[in-house]
Formats: structure tokens, sequence, C-alpha cells
């Protein structure tokens, strides 16, 4: 049995879907703190099956301890964190305490319990500014912001456990590029209570008429056409490469690195046309200052991920828009 922490979340809840569709049980723990319980009705839509929700903190380790017991948990996919770089830059201990001190306590509870695979949500954010790309697992890593050092810090605790009790753990360090996208049935998605800081769900709200124009922030970096690149990467893809993480983990002990990225890089602008595309809707924009902290341009190497979990992405950049187009249009969102 999986236990999925922040199992209602964006990533959590397609990687539940993808543990579903290959026959792995599961049950979710997650805190509601940034998602809705009727994410787990939907995700039993999708599914066709009952799921077992635990309600509750991952830093309760006392909980914790007892999910792992009664449920039988061999391994976690340990997603429960949090993600928004400018909160983290004004409440840095909250970040600190729920993904660093969360995942202290999420080990702590697995190694009192005999249970040693994790697969740990890590992020890009972790390489900073990077010298270049396409970035490989061995690029210095500098994060620039609180959440990024929460998230280093993290993977550093996890090489640390690994190194004191060598061939114990199986542990799996994923490094996230950019998750975009929505499941194609368009019953799960990305949900942002307040006004979308992240490019997709922005630019889906303004193709829907929610927000009258995109503020493209910045069209002078050295890039093709002056604006931000990425690597956006489908939600689904990337909830695939957390099942053949499990998978590759089951053969092998030790500490796993990986990025989970497609490779390709994708420029504002190229994705505000995919979504015109996609949508038939045109997306207003208006090339406005830089925003502070952005970096010009990252994509993942990711051959380490091929090579290791025989896993690479299949959704592009139009897929990707499409489903975020049915899930911003759907019932299901306001539910
Ligand atoms: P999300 O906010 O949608 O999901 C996180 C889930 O964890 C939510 O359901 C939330 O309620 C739950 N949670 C938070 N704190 C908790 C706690 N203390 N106890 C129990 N549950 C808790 O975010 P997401 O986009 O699905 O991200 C999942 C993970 O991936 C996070 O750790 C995030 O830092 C990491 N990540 C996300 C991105 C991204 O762009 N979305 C990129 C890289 C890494
Ligand atoms: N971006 C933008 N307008 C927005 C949101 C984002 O131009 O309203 C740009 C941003 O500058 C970056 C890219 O889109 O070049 C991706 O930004 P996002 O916040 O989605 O991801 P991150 O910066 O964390 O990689």
């Amino acid at each position: 049995m999986i236990l999925v922490t922040g199992g209602a979340g964006f990533i959590g809840s397609h990687t539940c879907a993808a543990l579903s569709e290959q026959g792995l049980p599961y049950v979710v723990l997650d805190n509601f703190c940034n998602s809705k319980p009727s994410v787990l009705e939907r995700l039993a839509r999708i599914t066709g099956q009952r799921l077992t929700l635990i309600e509750g903190d991952v830093r309760d380790g006392a909980l914790v301890s007892r999910v792992l017991r009664e449920h039988g948990i061999t391994a976690v996919i340990h997603f429960a964190g949090l993600k928004a770089v400018g909160e983290s830059v004004a409440d840095p201990l909250k970040y600190y305490d729920t993904n660093v001190a969360g995942t202290v306590t999420l080990l702590s509870a697995m190694r009192a319990a005999g249970v040693r695979t994790m697969v740990f949500s890590s992020s890009a954010t972790v390489y900073g500014d990077p010298v270049g790309s396409p970035i490989r697992e061995d690029a210095a890593l500098q994060p620039t912001n609180p959440y990024g050092h929460s998230k280093l810090m993290a993977e550093q605790l996890m090489a640390d456990l690994d190194r004191s009790e060598p061939g114990q753990w199986r542990l799996a360090r994923l490094r996230y590029f950019n998750p975009v996208g929505a499941h194609a049935s368009g019953l799960i998605g990305e949900d942002p209570q307040d006004v979308p800081n992240n490019l997709m769900p922005y630019v889906a709200q303004v193709a829907a008429g929610t927000r009258k124009e995109l503020s493209v922030f910045g069209g002078d970096y050295a890039t093709a056409d002056g604006t931000g690149v990425r690597d956006y990467i489908h939600v689904s893809d990337l909830a695939e490469g957390h099942v053949a993480a499990l998978r590759y983990l089951q053969d092998h002990a030790g500490l796993l690195t990986v990025n989970l990225g497609t490779g390709e890089p994708v420029s504002v602008l190229q994705m505000v046309k995919a979504f015109e595309r996609a949508s038939g809707v045109p997306v207003p924009y208006r090339i406005v200052d830089r925003r502070p902290g952005d970096v010009a341009a990252y994509w993942a190497d990711p051959d380490t991920a091929a090579r290791l979990l025989g896993w690479k992405t299949s959704r592009n950049v139009d897929q990707m828009c499409a489903d975020v187009w049915r899930w911003q249009n759907g019932e299901a969102r306001r539910l």
C-alpha cells in the first residue's frame, strides 16, 4: 500500500490517477490547506474506485505513524508541501516548517515503522539561476529564495539519511520543471484560489474572459522572441514519472536524483499562441517589465530519467493547452 501525502493537490491527484491506472493501491493524507475534498470525489469518478482519505497534517508524527501501521504502508510519495515563492519570502518559517520539518517528521515515522521507500517532490528551483541549459542533475545547486532552500534542504536530508544507513533506504528526488495541463477527463486540474502567479492558469483565465489581458513579464531577454523560456511538462506525464520512479526503487536501493521535464524550451509567446490554437480564442497580452527574480531561460536535460526510469514525456504543448481549456470551461472546477 502506498501513502500519497498531498494527494488531493494538483500533482498528487494526477499521480493518484496514474497509480490507479497501473492497479497500484494507495491512501491519501491531506490537510486541504491548498485543495478541496471534492477533488477526491472527482478522482473516484476517474478511477472507478472508492478512495481512502486521511484528513490530517504530515507534521503530525503520531498521526503519520498510525497511518503507516494501520494501512500497511510500504512506500510513500511525498507531495505535501507549500509552493508559492513570494509567500516563502514573506513567511520563511512557514515554508521551513512544512517543507523541511514536515519531511523530517515523515521520514522519522517511516524509519520507526520500517518503511524505507520515498519518492519526493523536488523542483528545478534547486538549480536557481542556472549557468546554462539544458540542465543536468549534476549542475550547481544555488536556489534563490526560501522555497528553493526548503526543497534543497529536504533533498540534503534524504542524501544524509542514505549515507548514514547505506543500502537501507530507497529514496527518489524528482526535480520537476514547470508542471501544467490537466487530466484528459476534464475532472481534475490546477485550481489557484487567488490571482494566478503562474503563466498557464493566467492565460487560461484571460482566454475565458475572467481577466482582461496577460502581462508578459519582459520582452527583452536574450531569447529567440525576447520572452522568458521554460520547460513545461504535462502533469499526467509528470504523474507517470512518479510511477516509473517507484518501480525503479523496487529494484534499486539508495538515492535517485532525476529531472522530470520534456527537454523542450518554450517561450511565453509560444505558449500564448499554442493556447490560442487550442481554444480558438484570442489571448490579449501586453509586454511589461520583467518580474523581479525571474530567470531568462531554463529547461531540463531529461536523459537521466529516460536512461534510468525508461520514462519520457509523450504530451506536447498543444495537448497541455487543450486539456487546460477543457478543465477551465468544465463544470468540475466549480465543485
Ligand atoms: P498543491 O498545493 O496543489 O498540492 C499540495 C497538497 O499538499 C495540497 O493538497 C495541500 O492541501 C497539501 N498539504 C500542504 N501542506 C500539508 C501538510 N502540512 N499536511 C498535509 N497536507 C498538506 O501543489 P502541487 O503543485 O500539487 O505540488 C505538489 C508538490 O510538488 C509540492 O511539494 C510542491 O512544492 C512540489 N512542486 C510543485 C511544482 C509546481 O509548479 N506545481 C513544481 C515543483 C515542485
Ligand atoms: N509569466 C508571464 N506572465 C505571467 C506569469 C508568468 O509572462 O502572468 C512568465 C514568467 O516571467 C516566466 C514564465 O511565464 O518567464 C513562466 O512563469 P511561471 O510563474 O509559470 O513559472 P516559473 O517562473 O516559476 O518558472
